[in-house]
């Protein structure tokens, strides 16, 4: 029996979305590939509202978020992390061999813009990172204020992971000033794991040109190089990009964004009422997101067993995650998740608690 998928990541896909992945194969030096590139392209920049360049990667997200470091810092980076997703990206920053200054704040707290106005007027830096929604916490950052500080600080590559918030979330790339934007296809976008996305600014480029030790796999100029003749240094997964091309136009043209944005919310609030009636949210609620709620267990429940009984009723359950992982559990509420299919589950979970 296949489970319904409450986990942040990956989630469940549409059947005409997976239809798309049975088409027959195709060359990547093919025209047919160009124009599959072409038409991916063309509509990631009216997602992420941007003008910028994009590149596909055959690869996780975590895949680009290294590659923006290894493109956009020359020497110093500073992580802002507000979770687990957040240390990963300090962690990817140090094993790529640059300093980096992590800057903490406790689970369920949000990076304010004061903070990254104090922090980075301490010291001079290539780069900053910044998770937008960070999927272990449920926190939301306030991007748009934080947009504002960064403005003032011409130098510094501002670089944002918005792999659980993009196509959930309203995220203006172009408004915004984000230097270099990455998102996977799992998560919000609800397609199968496997191809990563991101936006690579001109301030961006113009970094990596001063930056010797690049790679080759995840080198930007190179990527970009290809991908202004809609193509890939190395072969791309070509069926995940069939099912990308498809879903972002039944996103952008079938539902709306805007519509799809409200459905999120929507969601996020019947989460966040259930979560408040029978527990506790971890974030501040002004912090909470709307595509992952993340709970705090405070009525000591048995979330092994929780997750068994859930599993035999046909759904996949997650429980904490980094930090928070025995003290939390979350709900994924992502994707193409209906408000009737996210009731259901609450209601199954209080059939199970006897809530
Ligand atoms: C899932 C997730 C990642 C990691 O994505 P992969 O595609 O597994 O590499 C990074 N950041 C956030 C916020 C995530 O939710």
């Amino acid at each position: 029996m296949h489970k319904k998928l409450f986990i942040p990541g990956p989630v469940d896909v549409a059947p005409d979305v997976l239809e798309q992945m049975k088409k027959p194969m195709i060359g990547h030096r093919f025209q047919e590939c160009f124009d599959l590139f072409e038409s991916c392209v063309k509509n990631l920049k009216r997602l992420m509202f941007t003008k910028n360049e994009i590149i596909i990667s055959t690869s996780s997200s975590t895949g680009l978020m290294e590659a923006a470091i290894l493109n956009c810092v020359k020497k110093k980076c500073l992580n802002f992390s507000c979770g687990a997703f957040g240390e990963r990206w300090h962690q990817i920053t140090k094993n790529c061999g640059k300093e980096a200054k992590k800057v903490e704040v406790e689970p369920g707290e949000a990076i304010t813009p004061e903070i990254v106005e104090e922090e980075l007027s301490k010291d001079d830096y290539d780069a900053i990172t910044l998770t937008h929604n960070e999927t272990s916490t449920g926190v939301t950052n306030p991007i748009y204020e934080i947009a504002e500080v960064l403005k003032n600080y011409d130098n510094v590559c501002f670089l944002v992971d918005a792999v659980s918030s993009m196509g959930g979330i309203k995220l203006e790339i172009d408004k915004l000033g984000v230097d270099v934007c990455v998102f996977g296809t799992q998560k919000a976008l609800a397609l199968p794991p496997g191809l990563a996305i991101c936006s690579v600014s001109e301030k961006a480029i113009k970094k990596a040109e001063t930056i010797e030790n690049r790679g080759w796999y995840f080198d930007f100029l190179n990527l970009l190089k290809y991908a202004r003749k809609f193509q890939t240094p190395a072969t791309p997964a070509i069926s995940l990009m069939y099912a990308l091309d498809y879903q972002l136009k039944k996103i952008l043209d079938k539902e709306g964004l805007e519509n799809r944005y409200e459905r999120h919310k929507k969601l996020g609030e019947i989460a966040r009422e259930w979560a408040k009636k029978n527990f506790e949210l971890l974030p501040k609620e002004e912090y909470a997101s709307n595509t992952v709620t993340c709970v705090k267990n405070t009525r000591n429940i048995n979330l092994k067993d929780l997750k068994e009984k859930l599993a035999e009723r046909g759904y996949a359950f997650a429980t904490g995650y980094g930090k928070v992982k025995e003290t939390t559990f979350r709900i994924g509420h992502m994707g193409e998740r209906t408000l009737e299919e996210l009731k259901e589950y609450l209601n199954t979970i209080d059939e199970i608690l006897g809530f």
